[in-house]
C-alpha cells in the first residue's frame, strides 16, 4: 500500500474510533495533516475548539503562530506533517487523561510507521512524554535526543507561548535551529546546542 493510502486508512479509522471516551465529545476527529513524505513530524497535544470544528490540526491563533515558527525554520506547513497525541478533543480543552493517551498511542504508532520522519518535534509536555517520559520541558526544550532510532526535538507548545510571552523567545530560537537537525545521522553522537542563558560557550550535547 502507498503511504498516502495508508495515511488515509488511518484517518478513516480515527473518524469512527471508539477506543476511548473522547469519541463522545468529538465533533470531528483530527487525525493529522501533511504529505506522506514529510521529513518533519510535529506532534501537539490534542484538538481544541476550532480543530474540533474543522477536523484539521493547529487552526486558530496557535496555528497562525505555528506557521510563523515554521517559517523561522524555512519550512511551510504544506511540507510537514502535523498531528496530536490524542485525535479527539478533550472536553473544555482539559488535559488528556492517561487512559486516553494510552488508547490513542496506537494510532500515533501507526502514523510513525508510515511516515518515517527524519525529525520529530514534540510540542508541549504530553507529546514530549510519549518519547521522554521523565524529562522536564523547561530543561531540555530545543535539545535533540535519539530515541529508538528517531530524532526527537522537544519544544514548548505554541499555545503555551501565546499565554506566557516569556516562552516565546525560546520557542523561536528552538525552531530557528531545526534545519541543522534535519541533516544529523542516527550514528552521530554530538550536536552543537546553543548556550543556556548565563553560560559563555556553546556546549556539545551527546545524543542518545
Ligand atoms: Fe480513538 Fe484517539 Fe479519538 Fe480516543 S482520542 S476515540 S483513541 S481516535
Amino acid at each position: 500500500m502507498q503511504p498516502e493510502d495508508a495515511l488515509r486508512e488511518v484517518a478513516q479509522a480515527v473518524s469512527v474510533c471508539t477506543r476511548c471516551a473522547l469519541h463522545f465529545s468529538r465533533k470531528r476527529s483530527v487525525p493529522g495533516d501533511g504529505p506522506a513524505d514529510a521529513q518533519v513530524l510535529l506532534i501537539g497535544e490534542g484538538p481544541g475548539f476550532h480543530e474540533n470544528e474543522q477536523g484539521r490540526p493547529f487552526v486558530g491563533q496557535a496555528g497562525k503562530f505555528l506557521d510563523e515558527l515554521l517559517a523561522l525554520a524555512g519550512l511551510k506547513r504544506a511540507e510537514v506533517f502535523i498531528t496530536n497525541v490524542v485525535k479527539c478533543r478533550p472536553p473544555g480543552n482539559r488535559d488528556p487523561l492517561p487512559e486516553e493517551l494510552s488508547a490513542c498511542s496506537v494510532i500515533l504508532d501507526q502514523q510513525l510507521e508510515i511516515l518515517h520522519p527524519r525529525v520529530i518535534v514534540t510540542l508541549g509536555r504530553f507529546s514530549m512524554a510519549r518519547f521522554l517520559p521523565n524529562a522536564r520541558i523547561s530543561e531540555i526544550h530545543g535539545q535533540p535526543r535519539w530515541v529508538e532510532g528517531r530524532m526527537i526535538v522537544p519544544m514548548y507548545h505554541p499555545a503555551a507561548a501565546l499565554h506566557q510571552p516569556k516562552l516565546r523567545p525560546d520557542l523561536e530560537a528552538d525552531f530557528s535551529r531545526l534545519p541543522e537537525y534535519l541533516h544529523a545521522q542516527p550514528g552521530q553522537q554530538k550536536v552543537t546546542v546553543p548556550p543556556k542563558k548565563g553560560t559563555e560557550a556553546e556546549t556539545q550535547l551527546s545524543l542518545f
